[in-house]
Formats: C-alpha cells, sequence, structure tokens
C-alpha cells in the first residue's frame, strides 16, 4: 500500500495557508515517517515574512469575524467537525504516517476526538455571556466578553490534530482570528484540516504557517501584531514563549510537560479489582502512544503490600502490546517521534541502568534500522531524586516505587516541578478525598487512565503551564477579556 495516498494542496507545494490561498515560502523541509523511517513528502518551510503576512490577514479579517453572531461562528466549526468526521479514516493514515502513532489504538482516535473538540465549540460558542453589576440605585453596570484580536498558536508533534482543532475552536468561537504554526515533525493532518476549512472560514480568519521554531515559531510569538500566544510543548520552549510575551505585556496560555504520579492503594488490587487497576495504569502511562504524552503517569507509587501482586500484572499487559509500523492495523504501539528523541530515550534508560536500576521488563533501547520503536519499559531499583524519576523522559518508560507512608508518598509525588496531572486507584471514597486535595496538579483522574474529553477545564500548574483549555469556561478566561460597561441612568 502507498505510504501516503494524501497529495498535498497547491499542487503538492502546499506549506502555508494564508489569507484563504496557498503560498509557497521558496523552500521546503522534509516530514518522515518515523515507523519507517522514510520521507513522505516536503512541505513549505514558512518563516518572518509569511509570519507577518498571516498576521496582517488575520487582523483584517477579524474585525468583520468578531462582529459575527457567535452561533454562526459555531456552525462553522460544526461544519468543520462534519467534514473532519466524514474524511476521518484519510486523516487517521495520515497522522499515523507522520507521528508514529499506531493508526488501531491512537491515530483513528484522535481523528473522531478532533471532530467532537470542533462541534463541542461549534454548540458552546452562544455561550460567550457576560455578567450584570448591582452597582446600586441609578447605575447600570454589566460586562461583555470580548475577543483579544489576533490568536498565535504553537502545537507539537504528538497529537497535532487534537490540539490543533482545540486552538482552532477556542480562538475562532470566541471571535478572534488566527495563525496556527503546526510542528515541523508533523504538519499534514493540519494542512488536511486547513484543506477542509478552505471554502468555511472567510479569508484571514484561520492561517496555517508551516516551518520551524526557530523561525517560524519565534516569529510568531514575537510579533507585535499577536494580541494573544496559546502554546503547547516543552517546558524549555514554554519558558521562551512566556519572556516573549512579557515583552510586549500579550495574554499568553501554555500548556507544557508533566511528570505525573499514578499512585496505587491497597483497596484498589482486591481480587475482583487487580486486573482492572494493572490495565489502568498501563493507559495512564499512555504506553499506547509510545509514552509520548503530557499526561502520561510515568511514576507509579504502588503500595507495598500489593506490590508483588500487581507488578507482575502491569509488566505482562505492558509486555503484551505489539510494537510495530503505526500503520499496520494489528500494531498496538507505533513509533517515537525522531531520531534526536529516540536518543534522548536511550540516554534516560541507560543512565538509569548505569546507576543500578532494575528492569521488570523491556531494556536500554538501541538504535535501528527498521524505525524508532522502544519496547515498553518499566524500572524499579530507583530514587524519586534520579533523572529518570524527575524529568520527562516522553518514551515508554515508567518508574515504580513502593510505598508504605502516606504522607512521605505525597511528599514524593509532589516533589517535582511539574504539575500537570495525577492518578489515584482506590474505591474508598474518604482516601480519594484525602489524596486529591493533598495532590498539586491540574487534572486528576481516579480508577481509570483515560484523555481529555471536550468540557473539562485542563490544564497545569507549577512549570506545567498556566492556564486551561478544553471547556468554555477555559475559552472565556484565555481567549477573551472582560469590557466593563457602567451607565448612570
Ligand atoms: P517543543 O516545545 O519542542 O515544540 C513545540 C512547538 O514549539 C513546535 O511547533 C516547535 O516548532 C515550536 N518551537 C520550538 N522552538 C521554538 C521557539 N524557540 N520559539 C517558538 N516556537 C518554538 O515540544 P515537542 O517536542 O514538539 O512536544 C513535546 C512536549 O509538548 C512535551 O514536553 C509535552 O509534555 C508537551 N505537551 C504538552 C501538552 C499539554 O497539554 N500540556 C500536550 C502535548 C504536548
Amino acid at each position: 500500500m502507498a505510504l501516503l495516498d494524501y497529495k498535498l494542496p497547491n499542487e503538492g507545494l502546499a506549506g502555508c495557508f494564508i489569507n484563504g490561498a496557498w503560498v509557497h515560502p521558496g523552500h521546503d523541509i522534509g516530514v518522515e515517517n518515523p515507523s519507517r523511517r522514510e520521507e513522505i513528502c516536503r512541505v513549505g518551510c514558512g518563516g518572518t515574512a509569511e509570519i507577518h503576512a498571516s498576521v496582517q490577514a488575520a487582523r483584517t479579517a477579524q474585525k468583520a469575524w468578531g462582529a459575527r453572531a457567535a452561533s454562526e461562528r459555531g456552525a462553522m466549526l460544526t461544519e468543520l467537525g462534519n467534514r473532519l468526521e466524514a474524511n476521518a479514516e484519510e486523516v487517521a493514515r495520515m497522522l499515523a504516517a507522520e507521528s508514529g502513532n499506531a493508526i488501531k489504538t491512537q491515530s483513528r482516535g484522535e481523528a473522531a476526538g478532533a471532530a467532537g473538540v470542533l462541534k463541542y465549540y461549534g454548540g458552546v460558542a452562544v455561550e460567550q455571556k457576560g455578567e450584570t453589576l448591582p452597582l446600586g440605585p441609578g447605575l447600570m453596570s454589566y460586562a461583555t466578553r470580548e475577543p483579544h484580536g489576533v490568536v498565535g498558536s504553537i502545537i507539537p508533534w504528538n497529537s497535532p490534530l487534537q490540539l490543533g482543532c482545540v486552538k482552532i475552536s477556542m480562538a475562532l468561537a470566541t471571535g478572534n482570528c488566527l495563525v496556527l504554526k503546526p510542528a515541523e515533525d508533523a504538519p499534514l493532518a493540519i494542512l488536511k484540516l486547513a484543506e477542509l476549512a478552505a471554502d468555511i472560514f472567510p479569508p484571514g480568519v484561520l492561517n496555517v504557517v508551516t516551518g520551524t521554531g526557530q523561525e517560524a515559531g519565534a516569529a510568531l510569538a514575537g510579533h507585535s501584531g499577536i494580541d494573544k500566544i496559546s502554546f503547547t510543548g516543552s517546558s524549555e520552549v514554554g519558558k521562551l514563549i512566556g519572556h516573549a510575551a512579557a515583552d510586549r505585556i500579550a495574554n499568553v496560555t501554555l500548556e507544557l510537560g508533566g511528570k505525573s504520579p499514578c499512585i496505587i492503594f491497597p483497596d484498589a488490587c482486591t481480587p475482583d479489582r487487580i486486573e482492572e487497576t494493572a490495565q489502568g495504569v498501563v493507559n495512564a502511562m499512555r504506553f499506547a502512544r509510545q509514552g509520548q504524552s503530557c499526561t502520561a503517569g510515568s511514576r507509579l507509587f504502588v503500595h507495598v503490600s500489593v506490590w508483588d501482586d500487581l507488578m507482575p500484572r502491569v509488566v505482562d499487559k505492558a509486555a503484551a502490546m505489539s510494537v510495530g509500523d503505526a500503520l499496520d492495523d494489528t500494531v498496538e504501539i507505533g513509533a517515537v517521534i525522531n531520531q534526536e528523541h529516540y536518543d534522548e530515550i536511550c540516554a534516560y534508560v541507560a543512565q538509569a541502568h548505569a546507576q543500578g536500576a532494575i528492569f521488570l521488563t523491556g531494556e536500554t533501547p538501541k538504535a535501528t534500522g527498521a524505525g524508532f520503536h522502544p519496547v515498553p519499559t518499566i524500572l524499579t531499583g530507583l530514587d524519586n531524586s534520579w533523572r529518570i524519576a524527575r524529568e520527562e523522559v516522553f518514551g515508554p518508560v515508567l518508574v515504580a516505587l513502593p510505598w508504605e507512608d502516606e504522607d512521605a508518598m505525597i511528599a514524593q509525588a509532589n516533589d517535582t516541578h511539574y504539575g500537570l496531572a495525577a492518578f489515584i486507584f482506590s474505591r474508598d471514597y474518604s482516601t480519594i478525598t484525602r489524596i486529591t486535595r493533598a495532590l498539586k496538579a491540574g487534572w486528576i483522574q481516579v480508577n481509570q487512565g483515560g484523555g481529555q474529553i471536550p468540557g473539562m477545564s485542563y490544564g497545569g500548574i507549577k512549570q506545567s503551564g498556566l492556564g486551561s483549555e478544553y471547556s468554555i469556561e477555559g475559552a472565556l478566561e484565555a481567549y477573551t477579556f472582560r469590557k466593563c460597561v457602567t451607565v448612570a441612568l
């Protein structure tokens, strides 16, 4: 079967979608399939000029776009969601080819989930409500929610379509126009989305500039015509974006990395529950995404009394997952994104090995000719202070630590500069309320390891980010400002 049937827009010369037209910047970058280590295609590599043209187009379009009825903007997002749904299988194949996320376990779900995000915001766009204020007799005061103007969004490669749809939906539903820069490793599904959107939104409302972070990304973050920056990616780059925004006091949302604890209580490991709990641990770790998820529950704290019962089950389930070509319909774990990232994972595991970590399953991955495929790896016999227990590996590597004293375990779970997610497995309500209160994280899941659902407010604290997304509240807080009007009657 062909690696990818998709023909890029603009006679295969796509790169940037600016002011309703395809523009090729003159030079391009290759997009590689990480499962096969083959170049799929080349896309235009935009820079300062393309960013500037997009910002100008967005500024021109924003006045009329912001003045439209919210219901009209919502209807257009819903239409894009419907079109994405109708093209979901083709888009899922593109996602699997460019990101390495297995089509069976991840890419089909991402295509469907992204359409769901567009349709959710299409429905709630009309909820852009303000407030009235009881200031006293003779004074009428109210606040409206106004769009910032032009939003610049930068997204990573690990779930590019889902994140792209979150940014598009939140910005456009609230009356902003958008310049979106996808990751250089995985821009194809976003280009397909722009193609599907081309005759839905007026020119300039949605602009896409493909290119590198150093050129296009930095130009977007630093552009004086960008009123709000919404960034999803690593904490390191998030800090650069924060500095760029601070220089001109631009509004900023940051969705960054994580190193999330997954905590097991003995009552989750009774004979009738232990299999479900073991599967929940595997799901929370996002092995099926090669561990390349910001919310991965990558630090497992297991009560000593159930360690011997639970750990073999977690190990068996993880080790049984099939690893291979992301486009193979039988494969459960695909490939990590590129050579650089693969080498980083190898280095983390090798260092932990050298420090004396014990492999419960997996091995130090080695460079391979067939694709970037590390196997699920579970390590123990280590300390919470080691790099592998503190830093975001962004690979299928779980560190497991036994615990006995609850206070000491909570102190370890919170001993991280991240604060994105956490997972608890217990059926006892007082345990759940006590532990959820004690954990410092933006999103805590209890007895499951699922993904974000439109409608929930999702975002991190500490170095995991600023602001929240996925909900109407998040969109209103992050993509609008309150304009207060006080009238003397
Ligand atoms: P990254 O920070 O390297 O890149 C993200 C984006 O930023 C890319 O589009 C890249 O081109 C761009 N970029 C790079 N340097 C830039 C610069 N100097 N100026 C402007 N833009 C620049 O992240 P990644 O490796 O693509 O993605 C993995 C990271 O993303 C992980 O840390 C993961 O936890 C995080 N992430 C967070 C969430 C969340 O919701 N919190 C979701 C997905 C991924």
